[in-house]
């Protein structure tokens, strides 16, 4: 039984009240986690504060951006810790979290380190009413404790993409992971203690959202600005909490994203690319595509191809050599998935396939699995084309014209990505400028550059990071005027 106790000033802080955390290939009990309670809280964002003041506060840039090194490096050393925590916590297939979660890790501080070595400030000279001359120019400082609050899908790699940029700019962090995955954030304070960094850079305080750890820490005052991925109505209440001593947010929210294929574009890659951005991760992508447009000429064909695309993926351990699709993260979660799947039935879907329970081994049979599902002839008002369900499942609806799918790709209050798949570039670039979202993928899904903006737009998210993006939010930038 693992002890998942909250990491304050760099030690091992446990609270007199725990809950426990279980493995959903089969639903047994992993470990024990420590809720923080507001005391803990409140230690940890004073922890952060006075690390602020003490040797990390006086580090130079070339000194941060080696300690992150090093903290990369200590992910990648601890690899397999990493991996394994990552697969009890959430049931992620090992070929998944060993080429993704782990590694993107680990690079989130590389990237943000090597980043700072070239941050751009703004200079203007100007001419003073008096006929003489000013200077102004722009000096980055850190923001200050930031509050980290963590979603559960992809626990390391989002967690490490806020923490990466922040302790990157100077700043302190207290983060709040998912009560559903408390063990890699966990394990990254055991690699803090191991690299040197100061303590009271790196906090977790464990619990859940409302009347817990998430709702006392995104209330401190002692927290200069939160940044938060997660559903769109916390981010609601987030909010809320954040318009107390006025705190600056960045959001990365819920999405109801449009898999937009024509009938020009490569079929076989359009075909492998919506069966990854569907079914990856069990559906757990904020990125996903939920809903699926597919030009008329090729419709039927292409809800063949996919239909033997999902029922081709190899459900089971995650271990096991081969297999593509692992659990939902929990059993809560699950019977929101199966709501939808029933609810999809009520509403006159036609099942193309799965929209029920895979048959499991009786060692994994209490576990969170649901089967691949994919549906066609809804309308567009059904609620499984108009709701986030964050599952293994997507709606098929057919279009005829470019105007026709960017009406309805745009139909939505969410607004975070869209995959399209066409071979004509002109068409590409029209739809590139057409979504309303924060990221457009053309031919290609889930394909990241970290230098490059990250969020969405609507309700999709507040504000983006990525890059010299990142910067608006992980620092305040002042300008100093300098009469000459
Ligand atoms: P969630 O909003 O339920 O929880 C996220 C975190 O917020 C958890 O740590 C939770 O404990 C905390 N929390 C909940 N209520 C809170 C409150 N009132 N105050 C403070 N903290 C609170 O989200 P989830 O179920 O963990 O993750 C799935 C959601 O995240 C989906 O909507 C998905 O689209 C979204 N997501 C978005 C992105 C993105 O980049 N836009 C990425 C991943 C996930």
């Amino acid at each position: 039984m693992k002890d998942f106790q909250n990491f304050i000033n760099g030690e091992w802080v446990s609270s007199p009240r725990t809950f426990e955390n279980r493995n959903p290939v089969d639903n047994s009990v992993i470990g024990l986690v420590h809720e923080a309670g507001r005391s803990e809280v409140d230690a940890a964002v004073r922890a952060a504060r006075a690390a602020l003041h003490g040797p990390w506060g006086k580090m130079t840039v070339a000194q941060r951006v080696e300690l992150l090194h090093a903290v990369a490096d200590g992910i990648n050393r601890r690899f397999d810790d990493f991996l394994a925590a990552e697969i009890a916590d959430t049931g992620k297939p090992h070929g998944l979290a060993s080429h993704l979660d782990i590694p993107r890790g680990a690079a989130n501080f590389k990237v943000f380190a090597d980043m700072i070595k070239n941050v751009p400030t703004e200079s203007f000279a100007m001419t003073t009413p008096d006929g003489g001359n000013a200077l102004n120019y722009g000096v980055r400082t850190p923001r200050g404790v930031i509050a980290v609050v963590c979603p559960w899908n992809l626990p390391l790699l989002l967690m490490t993409w806020k923490v990466g940029p922040a302790l990157a700019f100077g700043n302190t962090v207290v983060v709040k992971p998912s009560e559903e995955t408390p063990a890699t954030a966990t394990l990254l304070g055991e690699v803090m203690n191991e690299v040197g960094v100061p303590p009271g850079v790196y906090n977790v305080v464990h619990g859940f959202g409302p009347d817990s750890a998430g709702a006392f820490l995104t209330e401190h005052p002692g927290v200069n600005g939160i940044t938060f991925t997660g559903e769109t109505r916390t981010g609601e209440a987030i909010m809320k909490a954040a318009a107390n001593g006025v705190r600056p947010v960045s959001f990365e929210l819920g999405g109801k994203n449009p898999g937009i294929v024509f009938a020009d574009a490569d079929f076989d890659k359009a075909v492998a690319g919506i069966t990854r951005s569907a079914f990856d991760n069990s559906g757990q992508v904020c990125l996903g595509t939920e809903r699926v447009y597919v030009q008329r000429p090729i419709f039927e064909r292409f809800v063949a191809a996919l239909k033997e695309r999902a029922e081709s993926l190899k459900i089971g351990d995650p271990y096991a050599q081969g297999t593509t699709f692992g659990p939902l993260v929990s059993q809560v979660h699950r019977e929101k998935v199966l709501s939808y799947y029933a609810k999809a039935r009520e509403e006159g879907a036609t099942v193309v396939t799965g929209g029920g329970v895979p048959d499991m081994p009786a060692s994994m049979k209490d576990g969170a699995w649901v089967q691949p599902t994919i549906w066609t002839g809804l309308p567009e008002t059904a609620s499984v084309i108009r709701e986030e369900i964050f599952g293994p499942c997507c709606h098929i609806a057919p279009f005829d014209t470019e105007e026709e799918v960017i009406a309805m790709a745009n139909a939505t209050p969410y607004g975070l990505a869209a995959t399209v798949w066409t071979s004509d570039v002109s068409r590409a670039h029209r739809m590139g400028a057409a979504l309303e979202v924060g990221v457009c993928w053309i031919n290609a899904w889930f394909l990241r550059d970290l230098r490059t903006a990250f969020g969405g737009a609507k309700q999709s998210g507040i504000g983006r990071e990525g890059g010299v993006h990142s910067l608006e939010f992980y620092t305040e930038l002042r300008n100093v005027c300098v009469k000459l």
